[in-house]
């Protein structure tokens, strides 16, 4: 059993290939900050500079903690334990325009993605021990998940923005944002920095969730290492990244193993259990935080195919992914950003064209 192996070798990975040398938590001056925080369930690290960076540093930490407040179902005042905890009789339960904010999106990207990205995820999660602190792992019965999957259904997540409230409709459904949390507060972040004439900032949410802003010190776009989805010590290479936020998905983050057989944390929707689509890893890159994450989610539970068809379709992002059989798949988009090390390590590496 492994849980989250890779945050601090990926994280000092980026902070080097950034051109960072603060130690996590020391004070910076000369119009930059920076800091180390856990927040969200993972250890974050934001480099902010510009003439009030010290100011915008405060600001974004607070922010983080205010979303967090809100958004963690395992706190029982959050707003979404108190939607959770009306689900199904009826309540309409008065949330903060955040909250509202990101379940509008949810319900975006559920319909957008044909139902792969599923925020009512939640009841399935627990069933296989991945809602709680990691110490229950195991595999669901089909009869348990056969009474369960009928509760994942963001079709019956009502959200009334003009009332400022939202319900689930059915009695033992559940809100679980894990996968677009990050990327919806990077987004925020990014909002708020725009009160602080930040001239560059670097904001890394748990590795697998950051935006770039300006250049990094010393010129030039912020470089983030990739890993490898099948060694943490090892990269697939390094991309280029400015004014724009990443997201990755990989089974590597969350994981346990039961009579020889590993199962992850990324579920899809219509089965309950651990996305096999062949897919080790999938980072998208995209102008919204939130819209990358949403989507990192969604094109690992969809598959190569649909992954390549639904980018065929859309506008919003490019990605790189990497397949079981050592193919790592680049969208043109990405081409000149993108530079590729996996070579070293048997992959191969395939532009998509439109
Ligand atoms: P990370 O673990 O790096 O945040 P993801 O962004 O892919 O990776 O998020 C995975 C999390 O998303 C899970 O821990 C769970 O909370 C949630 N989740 C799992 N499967 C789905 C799904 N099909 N749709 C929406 N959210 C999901
Ligand atoms: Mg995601």
């Amino acid at each position: 059993m492994s849980s989250r192996p890779v945050l601090f070798p990926a994280l000092l990975c980026a902070a080097l290939l950034a051109g960072c040398s603060a130690a996590p938590g020391a004070p910076s001056g000369g119009g930059s900050a920076q800091r180390t925080l856990f927040a969200m369930d993972t250890l974050m690290n934001l480099q902010i500079t510009g003439p009030q960076a010290q100011e915008a540093l405060e600001a974004a930490v607070g922010e983080l903690g205010r979303l967090d407040r809100l958004l963690d179902r395992n706190e029982p005042e959050s707003d979404i334990s108190r939607l959770n905890a009306h689900a199904g009789d009826g309540t309409f339960v008065t949330l903060d325009g955040s909250t509202l904010e990101l379940l509008e999106l949810c319900r975006s990207c559920y319909e957008t993605s044909g139902g792969a990205f599923d925020c009512t995820i939640a009841p399935v999660m627990d069933a296989w021990g991945f809602g709680g602190t990691g110490e229950d792992y195991h595999v669901p019965s089909q009869a348990e998940l056969d009474v369960l999957l009928p509760l994942v259904d963001s079709a019956a997540l009502d959200v009334d923005a003009g009332m400022g409230s939202a319900r689930l409709t059915a009695s033992g459904m559940a809100v679980d944002l894990g996968g677009i949390a990050k990327g919806y507060a990077a987004d925020r972040l990014l909002d708020l920095l725009e009160d602080y004439e930040v001239d560059s900032a670097l904001l890394d949410l748990g590795t697998s969730t950051i935006a770039a802003l300006g250049e990094r010190d010393g010129g030039g776009p912020w470089r983030i290492a990739l890993r490898d989805p099948s060694d943490g010590e090892r990269q697939l290479g390094v991309l280029a990244l400015s004014g724009q936020a990443l997201s990755t998905s990989g089974g590597y983050e969350r994981q346990f193993e039961e009579n020889g057989v590993t199962y992850h944390h990324i579920l899809d929707p219509r089965t309950g259990y651990p996305a096999e689509t062949g897919v080790l890893s999938v980072t998208v890159v995209g102008e919204s935080a939130a819209v990358a994450d949403a989507w990192s989610t969604a094109l690992f539970v969809l598959g190569p195919e649909e992954a390549e068809a639904l980018w065929r379709g859309s506008d919003s992002f490019d990605y790189i992914l990497c397949r079981a059989d050592g193919q790592v798949q680049v969208t043109e988009g990405l081409e000149d950003s993108f530079t590729f090390w996996g070579d070293e390590y048997g992959y191969t590496c395939e532009i998509l064209r439109r």
